[in-house]
């Protein structure tokens, strides 16, 4: 027996030997902690004008912006479906079209994210906020702090929204790794089914929540420091259903379909990296029920015959990279209500848990400039999202999907300017991009008086 499983081994190292041609021996793979990668040469998938790297509110609206201004585009996504958190990790309420209390007047997210609101609304898409002001409605200018919408009924009008514009459509991808020429971004690496391939793009946009491809480019960024920054921590949500739906009303929480979303355990780790990834996930999913029960408890006897019966796929992730760009927005920016020259897009979000409780801005929205989206030391790329240059108060104001979709409209209508002009991100006349996204409906600033 022994024999024959040391002969197996020896066979083995023979074997690998042979086909990767280095001199490895069995206690040399089980010593080392760094591998070679032995170099190859990889299929190229395409080239494009603009790559999104990241489907979710930003990368969605950026990619659909970037098709509608005209550039050859493609999006890729690690999920087989856009939304990002909306849907991936079932955020299905979004927030941040006006402020949510006085002064209230300006919608401040208009063009696409205002578009997915319609959209959703004519294929019976939403439900009830807990957030709702009973003022505003769902026509175009007059919509609402925020909606509770149906995750199925968003993947399937995201999905039609960008396949209908002509989108070239990479589901099931990775972003692996970006290719640079210099300091300059000129495409990427993916891995998906078909293996690990290039994709060349004269714009890439970082939608990716995380900033992977800023990171990997080596863009400078921060993180909060998880032991002593004060952030906003993760969270697994989950929809509770199969209770008496006359009830309905008197459960606090957002719903669709007659189904309730909880805001479910939370974990507090950094998730760029796998095993914290991996340990919160397991934390929060061994943790989903009991935090139910207690639910039940608190929302007796309405609840008694409900269950869970959707959990996220994956963890809610609130915040990990931030950029260091050509501008950070800052706390003074939010509260003040800062206006600025290159302004691209709006927040009138309240600071959500910086101060230890939930700050609402004493104005109609302060400006986002764009430099925000530019990144320093790298040419070429474009950051959109959650993860653009900002401190921590600036973007708990942000971050809700209303904004961070205009965001990604600024991002992909800028790509697309750059590819007409033949610029980089850095290069293109601002004027020009304020311009035609004031054309395309949104609102960045120009209508505000407070
Ligand atoms: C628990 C929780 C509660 C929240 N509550 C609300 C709320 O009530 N209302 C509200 O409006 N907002 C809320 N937010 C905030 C909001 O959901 C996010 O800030 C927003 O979704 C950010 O959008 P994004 O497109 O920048 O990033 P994300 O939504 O994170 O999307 C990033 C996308 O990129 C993809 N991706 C990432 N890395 C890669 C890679 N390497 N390769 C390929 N694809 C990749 C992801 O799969 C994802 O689709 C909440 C967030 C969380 C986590």
């Amino acid at each position: 027996m022994f024999l024959n499983s040391s002969l197996t081994i020896g066979a083995f190292s023979l074997f690998r030997r042979k086909i990767t041609g280095l001199n490895l021996n069995t206690f040399s793979i089980q010593s080392m902690n760094v591998y070679k990668e032995p170099e190859k040469e990889l299929p190229v998938y395409g080239r494009f004008d603009v790559i999104v790297v990241g489907g979710g509110p930003a990368g969605f609206a950026a990619a659909l912006s970037s098709l509608r201004n005209g550039a050859k585009t493609i999006i890729i996504e690690r999920f087989p479906f856009f939304g990002g958190t909306a849907t991936a990790s079932l955020m299905t309420n979004i927030n941040g079209y006006r402020n949510q209390v006085k002064p209230d007047g300006l919608q401040t997210s208009k063009g696409i994210s205002e578009e997915v609101i319609l959209r959703l609304k004519e294929i019976n898409g939403l439900g009830r906020s807990s957030y709702a002001q009973e003022e505003y409605t769902t026509e175009k200018g007059k919509l609402s702090y925020s909606y509770a919408i149906d995750g199925e009924k968003t993947k399937y009008l995201l999905t039609r929204m960008l396949y209908d514009e002509g989108a070239s459509i990479l589901f099931h991808t990775i972003f692996v790794d970006a290719i640079m020429e210099g300091n300059n971004i000129i495409g990427i690496i993916i891995e998906n089914k078909s293996g690990r391939q290039a994709l060349f793009g004269k714009v890439v946009i970082d939608a990716s929540g995380d900033a992977d491809v800023a990171y990997k480019a080596g863009v400078p960024y921060w993180q909060a420091d998880i032991k002593k920054d004060k952030h906003l921590a993760n969270c697994l949500m989950y929809r509770v259903g199969g209770f008496d739906t006359k009830n309905i009303d008197k459960i606090n929480g957002p719903v669709t379909k007659n189904s309730i979303l909880y805001w479910g355990p939370s974990s507090d780790m950094d998730v760029t990296n796998a095993d914290n990834l991996t340990r919160s996930e397991i934390e929060t999913r061994l943790g989903v029920f009991e935090h139910f029960r207690k639910q039940q408890e608190r929302s007796s006897p309405f609840l008694d015959n409900a269950s869970i019966i959707e959990t996220a796929p994956l963890l809610g992730i609130r915040q990990t990279r931030f950029i260091n760009g050509l501008y950070k927005t800052t706390a003074e920016d939010a509260i003040e209500g800062r206006k600025f020259k290159d302004s691209i897009s709006m927040s009138a979000c309240p600071i959500i848990n910086y101060y230890g409780y939930r700050r609402y801005l004493e104005h109609e929205g302060y400006e986002i400039p764009y430099r925000c989206l530019l990144p320093q030391k790298v040419e070429g790329l474009l950051v959109a999202g959650r993860c653009i240059s900002s401190d921590q108060q600036s973007y708990e104001s942000f971050r809700a999907m209303a904004p961070t979709m205009c965001l990604g409209e600024a991002a992909g209508t800028a790509a697309a300017l750059c590819v007409k002009l033949q610029k980089s991100p850095k290069e293109i006349n601002v004027e020009m991009l304020r311009d035609q996204l004031i054309k395309q409906g949104a609102e960045i600033g120009q209508n505000k008086k407070r």
